[in-house]
């Protein structure tokens, strides 16, 4: 558990506020044009409007993001035949993400969805469930919902509160979800361990390595706290009550991937989001969304995006992953990618 030193610099409830800040970023974002998401409007009460570098930066995180996720949704190994084999999806500190609703718009949602976040967070996202007939239609008539409890039941979708530090309750909360450890799975973390002290993010992503045969491990958060930049970042968000506790044990795109191997992943990638912005996302997406706003910050846009990383840890015991992740270029290849046997 964090010490009551480091939960008072980086405080639960400013913490869970970067989830509406998040929210509202998205909503921005779809108003403008950048994305689709017909259901994160519900969750915003209110509305503003971001400047276009923020807007670009979301964009770039989505737009990873999904792609990474539909690689991980049509994975269905060598054997060319259709297996359908089942899939799951847990999300941690899912905050107000509405993925899950949008999968089901395009049929594509999973066998199991699974969100957890503090409690405070689940009440308030159950309770907009509940009051909301087109997310309430997504979920299934049977669904149970409780807002005193924060959860939501469904067959194929369940929200449940947990403290993402406490390893013994998310062993609970994986029973309570049916969640099936054998079967593919594709584990969020966006914007959520980088809040938590060094001991909890690692116990987390082993965690999620010894259950998890077969999945992958999705990171999306800072890097670089020790430049200029990096500082200010910093500071913005220490000066919310959001230290970023999680960010001087893994400063770097290595350190990233070392987190991983080192909690038992077979593999593990990380990019910065320029190179990810410039060589994984759509070039036509890029070209489209760069035509929608004027936009002139090139130096900042720059160094924005060499503080934020996505990286990921593969375990393959099904064999699945082969064609998984990031282009798969010779020079990445040979130099940013550990793997187990070549962990330092
Ligand atoms: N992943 C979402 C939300 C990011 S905001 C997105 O990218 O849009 C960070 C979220 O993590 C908040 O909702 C916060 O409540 C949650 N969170 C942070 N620490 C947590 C913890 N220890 N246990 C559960 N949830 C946590």
């Amino acid at each position: 558990m964090a010490t009551p030193a480091a939960d008072s610099r980086s405080n639960r409830a400013a913490v869970q506020a970067t989830n509406d800040d998040a929210s509202a970023s998205k909503l921005s974002c779809v108003k403008k044009g950048y994305m689709k998401d017909d259901y994160i409007h519900l969750f915003v009460r209110r509305p503003v409007r971001r400047s276009p570098i923020i807007n670009r930066g979301y964009f770039a995180r989505w737009a990873a993001f999904r792609k990474l996720l539909y690689q991980f949704l049509d994975c269905e190994g060598s054997n060319s035949e259709k297996c359908n084999i089942k899939k799951q999806i847990l999300s941690l500190g899912a905050g107000f993400d509405t993925t899950y609703f949008q999968l089901q718009d395009e049929g594509k949602a999973p066998y199991l969805y699974v969100e957890l976040d503090f409690k405070e967070v689940t009440s308030k996202k159950a309770s907009i469930i509940e009051s909301s007939s087109q997310l309430r239609d997504k979920i299934g008539a049977t669904a149970s919902i409780s807002r005193e409890n924060g959860e939501v039941l469904s067959d194929h979708y369940k929200l449940l509160p947990v403290d993402l530090r406490d390893i013994p309750k998310l062993d609970d909360v994986l029973y309570l979800s049916n969640m099936d450890p054998s079967l593919p799975t594709f584990i969020i973390a966006e914007c959520v361990l980088i809040y938590l002290n060094p001991d909890s993010s690692c116990s987390i992503v082993g965690w999620a390595s010894k259950i998890f045969s077969t999945s992958i491990f999705f990171l999306y958060e800072q890097i670089h706290p020790d430049d200029a930049f990096g500082k200010q970042m910093i500071r913005n968000l220490e000066s919310r009550g959001c230290a970023l506790l999680g960010l001087y044990a893994t400063p770097t795109l290595q350190t990233k991937e070392k987190l991983f191997i080192d909690q038992g992943w077979q593999k593990a990638v990380a990019w910065d989001m320029l190179k990810v912005y410039r060589k994984f996302v759509d070039a036509n997406e890029r070209r489209r969304i760069e035509r929608l706003e004027l936009f002139d910050e090139f130096e900042e846009w720059h160094m924005m995006q060499e503080h934020y990383c996505v990286a990921y840890g593969i375990n393959d015991t099904m064999g699945l992953y082969g064609k998984f992740g990031f282009k798969d270029e010779e020079e990445h290849a040979s130099e940013t990618s550990l793997s187990a046997s070549q962990s330092p």
